[in-house]
């Protein structure tokens, strides 16, 4: 055996990014809310593990007119790579961001009102005029001018000449569930006495805004002029989604792939893993995977999680491991050394879904394709 040296070989363990997906995804979300209705997609949090910037640049091409990112930072990443539609920071700013945010044109959501004065003083020194969208917390309870403040906050803004009130918006706390239907629209009457306030005291923002996936597909008076969905982007719906809806059809951007790294028959009665959870009933045929926790293939999937190869669903067995995980392909005929495994996505017939994850792990589509590391490659098609 010859060694060469290659900087591209790695490990095959790799996440794809299907950017036609995400596309169609959006194209989906504007036939339920109607063209005229704007789009900020959230693409916060990387993506939603899906990398950011290529999704936004693919989204920017389909014509999405604003970007929702949690910090500054991400925002300006954006900026970096050539973004330049509108992007609102979701979470507002942090102390020593207010210039990088003007210069970046970066708009931030505000809640604070030593928030909004320190954005002015910032914004009369570079001698411009700074867009904020305020935050109304109508019941998440999270961030937000609080409802009953909303005249009192409104007053003191009016005395700030460097800041322009572009936006309002608040956020809905469970607008999947039609059993708090009644909060909802508590929520949504309570953010539309909050605008009507602004708009008496002589404010004129030129977008209102609400709804967040669940919201944009379940309460059509929640979409005013502009919706904000980052889950149902990234095809996500059954735990994002009201189930009194029809479901959309949303295709799933992102799959997860190993390849098998180890094949060996073991003995009936043998344990596997780590604390010995698993101990096999018959002879099998274990294969171990590239893939662990660490890479974001979740713990709590140990002995239930499901994975694809060779067209059968093969069982996880024993522990999940930081970087290696067992399953049991006793059952596909045929399965050899390095054949492909999908944990996440389509393969052949058959297709593992992050919601499908998520329930076995107790959690939703939106930590689980989060949690993927940066350790796994995303691999773009489509681009
Ligand atoms: C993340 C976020 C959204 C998008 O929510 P989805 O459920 O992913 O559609 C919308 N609005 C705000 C304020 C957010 O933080």
């Amino acid at each position: 055996m010859t060694i060469t040296e290659d900087n591209n070989a790695r490990r095959p363990t790799w996440a794809e990014i299907d950017l036609d997906a995400l596309a169609e995804n959006l194209r989906v979300i504007r036939e339920r809310v109607g063209r005229e209705v704007k789009v900020m997609a959230a693409v916060k949090a990387d993506a939603y593990g899906h990398g950011a910037v290529p999704c936004a640049r693919r989204l920017e091409a389909e014509g999405v007119e604003w970007f929702g990112v949690a910090l500054p930072e991400e925002g300006i990443e954006l900026r970096r790579v050539g973004i330049t539609k509108p992007i609102l920071c979701l979470g507002g700013f942090w102390e020593g961001q207010q210039k990088a945010c003007l210069q970046q044109n970066l708009t931030p959501v505000v809640y604070r009102l030593d928030m909004i004065e320190s954005l002015d003083r910032f914004a009369r020194d570079a001698g411009v005029i700074a867009d904020v969208h305020v935050k109304i917390d109508t019941g998440m309870g999270r961030l937000g001018v609080r409802a009953d403040d909303v005249s009192q906050f409104c007053a003191a803004l009016q005395g700030l000449r460097h800041i322009r009130v572009d936006g309002l918006m608040t956020h809905l706390a469970a607008a999947d569930d039609p059993a708090q239907d009644d909060f909802t629209k508590g929520q949504l009457a309570r953010f539309e006495l909050a605008v009507e306030i602004f708009r008496e005291r002589g404010f004129a923002p030129s977008h209102v805004h609400a709804a967040n996936s669940a919201a944009a597909f379940a309460y059509p008076t929640a979409r005013g002029e502009m919706v904000r969905p980052g889950a149902t982007l990234y095809g996500f719906s059954r735990d994002v989604l009201s189930p009194n809806i029809t479901p959309p059809r949303l295709r799933p951007v992102m799959s997860l792939h190993s390849r098998i790294m180890l094949l060996k028959t073991v003995g009936k009665r043998e344990k596997l893993g780590y604390g010995c959870s698993f101990e096999t009933s018959r002879e099998s045929l274990i294969a171990t995977i590239p893939i662990g926790y660490d890479d974001g293939y979740r713990r709590a999937l140990s002995n239930r999680g499901r994975v694809i190869v060779g067209g059968k669903l093969a069982p996880v067995v024993g522990r999940i491991s930081m970087d290696l995980t067992l399953i049991d392909v006793t059952d596909v005929p045929g399965v050899s050394l390095r054949d492909q495994v999908t944990l996440l996505g389509r393969h052949g017939a058959l297709t593992i879904t992050a919601a499908e994850v998520a329930e076995l792990a107790g959690t939703i589509s939106y930590e689980i394709t989060c949690a993927i590391s940066s350790r796994v490659p995303r691999i773009y098609a489509n681009v």
